[in-house]
């Protein structure tokens, strides 16, 4: 392609509102442009590199055994209110009505789609197992719509949708899936991890696994393990639970009796460490919460933070909400701040580390009062013991004996369900097995955000001059840029390289416009191409200058061995 033909706006500043890198990078090298929050369109290389990872993503899932389809991003409502989905999934739904007033909804993923699809057209085990994907726009209706293609409302996905007879076969197209994602994510030049994660509003019984990007800017906690292979979104993350819950201490003797301290206007737990010279692993934090409407108190830590994932989990509530300011004051009798789990009626919901701690400091639901010497299990009832709070750092590992976790942060860039029959009962897609009996089909379901992906890559493959592309993604392979467009000679011979390096197959931009070297070589960089050779004055000698993006160094070569580290180094 000749530069001075393509539509590639460089941008030496990015506008102010892109925040991260990845999204200036991407603005200013040409690649999207917004049309409105969170809804971009793809300039002709954003283009290039979206149909180079499709083409990855295409090739490993029919690697994987997948076939191909395309649904519709318009569906019926009804659909959608089969399978219990349609007020549940809320705002983010992007909803709309047809000249018949008739209720539709734009597809933020497409269970309910090829489930009516498969109950449709399966209805014997010798058509299973199946599984099918598409490569389509998603609409949800973000909150916060962010760092360009990271957070869209309107984006590029990959899903696929796995159809098993039974348990074992899910099993398989599980891993299936999840060793094509390796290798999507491997060949897309990622620094990524698979982590167990919570399943969110898509559902299902049987597990799953989120593949992390590796990045700061990342808005996923992953903990890992520093011994083991464990890792986990925070969503989800355990902790080793600690041995010796408080309630089996049986010598009371040795604890003193609890007593009521006055904390004026004491209402955090640093304002509580700055009055007291405690420790905040030696107080408890309590919260009130709603959970389907019923409140209970939740306490953890003073150094810990409730995870109301676990805790919804833990109670199995549809929905859990913060108690507010009123309802919380009602419940305790004091103003908030000062909510302690002792004299409270409502049930006592404890994390196993707040029960290990002895004898502790704790809101005594009385305004401007605490209570010191607290004992878990000995002063207040505990209605019930868990897993309620966030892991943090250095806390055990929950997978092996001797590990702690550590904490890092990702882009999740796809990720990998076992549903089960949560959708094959909600919208009865049976199957007749061998013996002749009706039975729900079993399902997984598999997704990769592919414009997000492209975000990510960015992200990790930069320098301070521009984007760094993987081999596999880069829009162009090769950038021949000639000094001078003035120059005849220069001219000729930077042609002819195209013009050879074309015919044999690769793919070249060629910056045939007349600007100043200064600005070429910049947006060469910005661009990030993986090789750029420069056609300069020496090139009236045979000599070019060859230059690889990842690597920095340069060379100075004949043009045929230019030939032959172009072939080298892609591998042809
Ligand atoms: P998130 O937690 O980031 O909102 P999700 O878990 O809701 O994502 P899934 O339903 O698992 O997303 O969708 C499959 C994949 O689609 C995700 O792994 C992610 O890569 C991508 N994706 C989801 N939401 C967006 C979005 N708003 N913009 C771009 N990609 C997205
Ligand atoms: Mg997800």
């Amino acid at each position: 392609m000749r530069q001075s033909q393509l539509l590639l706006p460089t941008l030496r500043e990015a506008p102010s509102e892109a925040e991260s890198v990845s999204h200036r990078l991407m603005l200013r090298a040409g690649l999207i442009r917004q049309l409105a929050a969170g809804i971009y369109t793809y300039l002709p290389t954003g283009r290039r590199v979206l149909r180079k990872l499709e083409a990855i993503i295409r090739e490993e899932m029919d690697h994987a055994g997948c076939q191909e389809v395309f649904m519709p991003a318009m569906q019926p409502a009804d659909l959608w209110r089969q399978s219990g989905r349609y007020e549940k999934y809320g705002p983010e739904l992007m909803r709309l009505k047809d000249r018949h007033d008739r209720e539709f909804a734009l597809g933020p993923t497409h269970e309910e789609v090829i489930t009516d699809l498969v109950r449709g057209e399966i209805n014997s085990y010798r058509q299973l197992p199946v599984t099918l994907y598409q490569i389509q726009t998603k609409f949800r209706d973000e909150k916060r719509p962010r760092y360009g293609l990271l957070r869209g409302r309107e984006f590029m996905m990959k899903d696929a949708y796995s159809f098993d007879a039974d348990w074992d076969g899910l099993h398989a197209s599980y891993q299936r899936m999840y060793d094509a994602y390796h290798r999507i994510f491997s060949r897309c030049g990622l620094h990524f991890r698979p982590v167990e994660a919570d399943a969110g509003t898509i559902g299902g019984e049987g597990g799953t696994h989120e593949f992390m990007a590796l990045a700061d800017i990342g808005e996923d906690t992953i903990a890992a393990c520093d011994r083991c292979q464990y890792a986990a979104n925070l969503e989800k993350a355990g902790y080793r639970i600690p041995e010796g819950d408080i309630r089996s201490t049986g010598d009371s003797a040795a604890y003193p009796e609890p007593a009521k301290i006055h904390t004026p206007n004491v209402r955090k737990i640093d304002e509580l460490v700055q009055a007291l010279g405690a420790s905040a692993d030696k107080m408890l934090k309590t919260l009130l919460f709603l959970a389907d409407g019923k409140p209970v108190a939740v306490i953890v830590r003073g150094d810990h933070e409730v995870n109301e994932i676990k805790l919804a989990g833990l109670l199995q509530a549809d929905k859990l909400e913060l108690a507010d300011q009123e309802t919380t004051e009602s419940l305790t009798g004091a103003a908030i701040g000062f909510a302690g789990p002792i004299g409270l009626s409502v049930p006592v919901i404890l994390d196993y580390s707040a029960a290990a701690i002895g004898s502790v400091i704790a809101g005594a639901n009385v305004t401007d009062y605490h209570w010191k010497n607290v004992r878990p299990g000995v002063h207040f009832e505990i209605t019930m013991l868990g897993d309620v709070r966030n892991a943090a750092i250095g806390d055990g590992c929950p997978n092996c004996a001797e590990g702690k976790l550590r904490m890092s942060r990702g882009i999740e860039v796809g990720q990998v369900f076992k549903l089960g029959t949560k959708y094959s009962e909600a919208m009865q897609a049976n199957y007749l097995d061998a013996a002749g009996s009706e039975k729900p089909v079993i399902m997984g379901c598999y997704g990769i955000g592919i414009s997000r992906v492209m975000s990510a890559v960015v992200e990790q493959h930069h320098d301070e001059q521009g984007i760094r592309w993987p081999l596999e993604l880069a829009p162009y392979q090769v950038h021949v840029v000639p000094v001078s467009a003035k120059d005849g000679l220069q001219m000729d011979i930077a042609g002819k390289l195209y013009g050879d390096l074309k015919s044999a197959g690769f793919e070249v931009l060629l910056d045939d416009r007349d600007e100043r070297p200064g600005v070429k070589f910049k947006d060469s960089d910005l661009i990030g191409v993986p090789i750029r050779i420069v056609v300069g004055r020496q090139a009236a000698d045979g000599v070019v200058e060859l230059r690889y993006r990842n690597r920095g160094e340069a060379q100075l070569v004949s043009t045929e061995e230019a030939l032959a580290l172009v072939r080298g180094y892609f591998g042809s």
